[in-house]
């Protein structure tokens, strides 16, 4: 295995917080890090609140100071995602509530210039280059599915006339019996390829979207990239999976001030989410039952959460004093799971 890294991590599961910058505009604003530490170390403080209940200390794999640029983040990721190319399968996630970076972290801005990509252009992008690096005796072959899932339904965001088109979870059509979601597959050859279906996949994102329903916060999007790598020498076939996943926002709903469409959508992330929470807390207690087929998210990674899968998620958090109880929520799910 060329790309294996230390497995010192209980149940292969690992948390990086990444805590974004004040944006332009908050000059002034009080944040809620007191302190980041060297490894792994997060203290936060509820600065509206001085004397009362005031420090709380979490312990991460990894905390990014808001300062860290897409690079620095992608460097720290980079092994998990070689290590698809050994034949493994990968699940990266971004949790935190809307307005937190995750899809800053996981895509990028919008107006995305390259500096700005997030770990999805990326990812892929050195995939491309170390398979094509590597010795000539392998063979690889990348291809590439986008589906959303909205309220408990999923939609292949690749495929035309997707938004009449409800899925099932997956065919198991591949030879391993490597679950995949019933979803179009599309082969990619080089980054341009993949920029190209990912702005597909973001239009048709869109399509289900009206103006007073920002939906894609509410949705989860799950990028997946199969890998197959033929040994030209031995015809021996390697087949690795790397789930990339933007969560819908974890923060709490008002129940009392929402009805109807609201209150179904939030009900559904909530029980998503927590479904998510629970799968990943039984493999780090390496529990002999996990429950994978509370949610259709779950079931959808299940090939990447457990067994030999590699799980890295991204708690990412707001600075404000607002945001503080969303903060001290994202923590205590992350803290839960680590
Ligand atoms: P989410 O997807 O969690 O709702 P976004 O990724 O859309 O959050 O981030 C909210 C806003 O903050 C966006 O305008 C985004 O560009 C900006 N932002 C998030 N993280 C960073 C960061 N690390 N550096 C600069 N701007 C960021
Ligand atoms: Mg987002």
């Amino acid at each position: 295995k060329l790309y294996n890294e230390v497995q010192d991590l209980k149940g292969n599961i690992r948390v990086y917080c990444r805590i974004r910058p004040f944006l332009s505009g908050q000059n002034g604003k009080q944040t809620t890090i007191e302190y980041i530490g060297e490894n792994g170390e997060l203290v936060v403080i509820n600065p509206s609140k001085p004397g009362k209940d005031t420090h709380r200390l979490f312990k991460f794999n990894k905390v990014f100071d808001p300062a860290v640029t897409q690079e620095d983040v992608f460097r720290d990721t980079q092994p998990l995602i070689r290590s698809v190319l050994d034949g493994y399968n990968v699940c990266i996630f971004a949790y935190g509530q809307t307005g937190s970076g995750k899809t800053y972290t996981m895509t990028g801005p919008n107006s995305s210039s390259v500096v700005d990509w997030g770990v999805n252009y990326r990812a892929l992008n050195d995939l491309f280059n170390i398979s094509q690096k590597r010795n000539s005796s392998f063979a690889y072959e990348i291809s590439v599915q986008m589906v959303e899932i909205y309220n408990e339904q999923v939609r292949d965001l690749l495929c035309n006339d997707s938004y009449q088109k409800r899925l099932g979870i997956w065919s198991t059509s591949q030879p391993n019996g490597l679950a995949v979601p019933d979803a179009s597959l599309h082969p990619v050859n080089s980054t341009s390829d993949v920029l190209e279906l990912m702005n597909v996949g973001l239009m048709n994102r869109a399509v289900g979207a009206t103006a007073l329903n920002e939906r894609s916060s509410r949705s989860h999007s799950i990028l997946t990239v199969h890998v197959r790598g033929l040994d030209l020498e031995t015809n021996a076939v390697l087949r690795g999976c790397l789930h990339l996943v933007d969560l819908a926002g974890s923060e709490r709903v008002d129940r009392s001030e929402v009805t109807g469409d609201r209150l179904r959508e939030a009900q559904h992330i909530n029980k998503s989410l927590s479904a998510l929470g629970d799968v990943i807390f039984a493999l780090a207690q390496k529990s002999a039952h996990v429950p994978y087929r509370n949610s259709k998210l779950t079931q959808v990674l299940q090939s990447s959460l457990g067994g030999q899968a590699k799980t890295l998620m991204f708690v990412q958090l707001n600075p404000d004093v607002e945001s503080y109880s969303e903060t001290i929520s994202t923590l205590k799910f992350a803290e839960r799971v680590s």
